[in-house]
């Protein structure tokens, strides 16, 4: 499936999910709901397992919210990250219920001291520890002081902590360096991975809302998956989290990174297109993306849905079977070979029908 030669990382175990050393990249994504409330928040997350989200993050604000780990832990199937701001005693709690990794942020845990004392109960729990490093809660001084620029301050951060970490012996590391310009993520990310093969967890942060945080953070996101880098991502939008695991992976998918069994091609329609288009690919791609089977797929279905001939033929021969637009009928194709015609009206559903036989 994938053409990007990627870097090869250190394998880390994050709950039952492996990431880096060559693994599929894990989709990730954040619960918004408020970690107190533990039932609502195992609500989200069973709607995130169901788009596919790999491992959870939930934001651990206070030490009630890290007393309902093991509650909610009991209730999902997927890997569950802490995300600690601040109060060190959290995150210690935190392991104590059984959390599966912790994300802290150099930025803000406190003291050296603070964050050996974290180390220590990962270490016992045998729990890998993402060092968070953002642009946006990072005290950047070295750029004030050694001249460097906001980059290197990122990988500077991230390095200082990383070697906390291993002067403790402890390497069961994931790294991440944030921040919400694109080029000075990339950078911190290339220089990072320049250093050290601790996997990384890719993420473009504050990308910004549904649609301009999708363009941004597939933009970042895509330059550095291109360069190899990257074990994990989250895509960060101002929206629902299911969306940010649908996003996820689309650019994956799009990148051949990771297949979820289906992909659409479809024309952008123009003057010779008199068909509706744009209705029928939204609707074909709402009731395929309830076929359950099609995720198991390794090699992914290539449907075309084409306004008119123009284009058509040359997308169908490479797509595994589609419909190009006519004058109130469309061809319908399989391997290349015209095998019919269907009524607008009827594309979709023939288009779902071929698409099960495919999978029985
Ligand atoms: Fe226009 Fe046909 Fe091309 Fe679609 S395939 S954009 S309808 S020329």
């Amino acid at each position: 499936m994938k053409f990007y030669k990627r870097n090869q990382t250190k394998k880390i175990n994050v709950g039952n999910v492996t990431i880096g050393g060559g693994s599929p990249i894990a989709v990730q994504s954040m619960t918004n709901t408020d970690t107190r409330d533990w039932k609502t928040t195992v609500k989200q997350i069973k709607q995130l397992e169901e788009v596919g989200c790999e491992i959870v993050r939930v934001s651990l604000a206070t030490i009630e919210a890290a007393e309902n780990v093991s509650k909610i832990k009991k209730h999902i199937k997927i890997p569950l990250v802490a995300d600690i701001h601040f109060d060190h005693k959290i995150a210690i709690e935190a392991v104590k219920q059984g959390i599966d990794k912790l994300r802290i942020n150099p930025g803000n845990i406190g003291s050296k001291e603070n964050v050996e004392s974290v180390v220590k109960e990962a270490k016992n729990a045998c729990i890998p520890i993402r060092i968070g490093v953002n642009a946006g809660s990072l005290k950047i001084v070295h750029n004030f002081v050694y001249n460097v620029s906001k980059a290197e301050a990122l990988t500077n951060a991230a390095m200082e902590h990383v070697q906390i970490l291993e002067n403790l012996n402890f390497e069961d590391i994931v790294v991440s360096l944030k921040a919400s310009n694109i080029d000075t993520s990339v950078q911190a990310y290339k220089l990072f991975a320049s250093k050290r093969n601790y996997p990384l967890h890719l993420g473009i942060t504050e990308a910004g809302s549904l649609f301009n945080g999708t363009v941004k953070s597939c933009a970042g996101l895509g330059i550095m998956l291109n360069d190899g880098i990257g074990d994990t991502l989250r895509v960060s939008l101002t929206a629902s989290p299911i969306e940010e695991v649908k996003v996820a992976y689309s650019l994956l998918q799009a990148m051949h990174l990771r297949s979820t069994g289906l992909e659409i091609i479809s024309c952008p329609t123009c003057a010779r297109c008199k068909v509706d288009l744009i209705n029928i690919v939204c609707e074909f791609e709402k009731k395929a993306a309830l076929i359950q089977d099609l995720k198991k797929v390794k090699k992914p279905i290539k449907v075309a849905l084409m306004g008119c001939v123009v284009n058509g033929p040359g997308e169908a021969e490479d797509a595994d079977f589609g419909i190009a637009g006519g004058n109130d009928e469309g061809i319908l194709f399989k391997n290349g070979q015209i095998i019919g015609k269907v009524k607008p009206d009827k594309w979709v559903s023939k288009l779902i029908a071929m698409l099960k036989t495919c999978l029985s």
